[in-house]
């Protein structure tokens, strides 16, 4: 079953997946679609399958930074809906993939008829809500060079070595000057840990990558396996 790609609803009893499957579509996710606007009301509900969604702070002076990633181990728009509450931030797509998605409207039926679903989308708020936090403490603390190398970990985890992303992107994702960045990414480079062409950057050493990275990709991680232990099993397995 094409939904179970999503970690949360293959977390689901299989009864319970296949009861709110009918109500769920699977589409596509293509880079810098947008998702939900500030202050705009969630419609829909994404699971992605890959691919990853970021949520975006825009400052007045048009700067902007990102607080925290979705992949294939979350959801976009859970907590909104179930409170009919409206998106605080900007969301679009960081990286392309698929997504299965289902109206906020039927989310929260499904949610008050399920407990299990809903304390599953719950407990994910939770986790994204310390992501969130973490990324404060990370920006406002450690150096571009550390947080780089935890994106680019918490990226790996995600999607893999394979990134399609332009500097300009990159740098708007850090909260950074596009000349900060390539400067970090050619030192990456040339220490043989990443290659970096026209918009692909690949991760060649993710081990070093996470040696470099500051202690927030280890936070997060484990702030996920603590939550989600059978999750993480599972994309452990995966990337083995
Ligand atoms: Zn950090």
């Amino acid at each position: 079953m094409p939904h179970g790609s999503n970690f949360l609803l293959g977390q689901l009893a299989a009864a319970t997946l296949a009861g709110i499957a009918p109500h769920l579509s699977v589409i596509d996710l293509a880079t810098a679609d947008v998702l939900a606007e500030p202050h705009q009301r969630i419609q829909r509900v994404y699971f992605p399958h890959s691919g990853i969604i970021s949520s975006i702070v825009e400052l007045s002076d048009g700067s902007t930074i990102e607080t925290g990633m979705i992949g294939n181990d979350g959801v976009f728009g859970a907590s909104q809906a179930l409170d009919d509450k409206v998106s605080l931030n900007l969301v679009t797509v960081q990286i392309a993939g698929k997504a299965s998605v289902m109206t906020s409207d039927r989310l929260r039926a499904f949610a008050s008829e399920l407990p299990d679903f809903k304390a599953l989308l719950i407990k994910y708020e939770q986790f994204f809500l310390s992501q969130v936090q973490q990324t404060a403490a990370c920006n406002a603390v450690h150096d571009i060079d550390a947080r780089t190398c935890k994106w680019l970990s918490r990226m790996h985890d995600l999607v893999g070595p394979d990134l399609l992303l332009t500097q300009e992107f990159f740098a708007r994702m850090m909260g950074v000057r596009r000349t900060s960045v390539t400067t970090v990414a050619g030192a990456l480079q040339d220490a043989g840990l990443i290659s970096y062409t026209r918009g692909r950057l690949h991760i060649v050493d993710i081990n070093q990558i996470r040696k470099r990275a500051c202690e927030c990709d280890d936070a997060v991680r484990s702030n996920y396996q603590r939550m989600f232990p059978l999750v993480e099993a599972d994309a452990k397995d995966r990337c083995v």
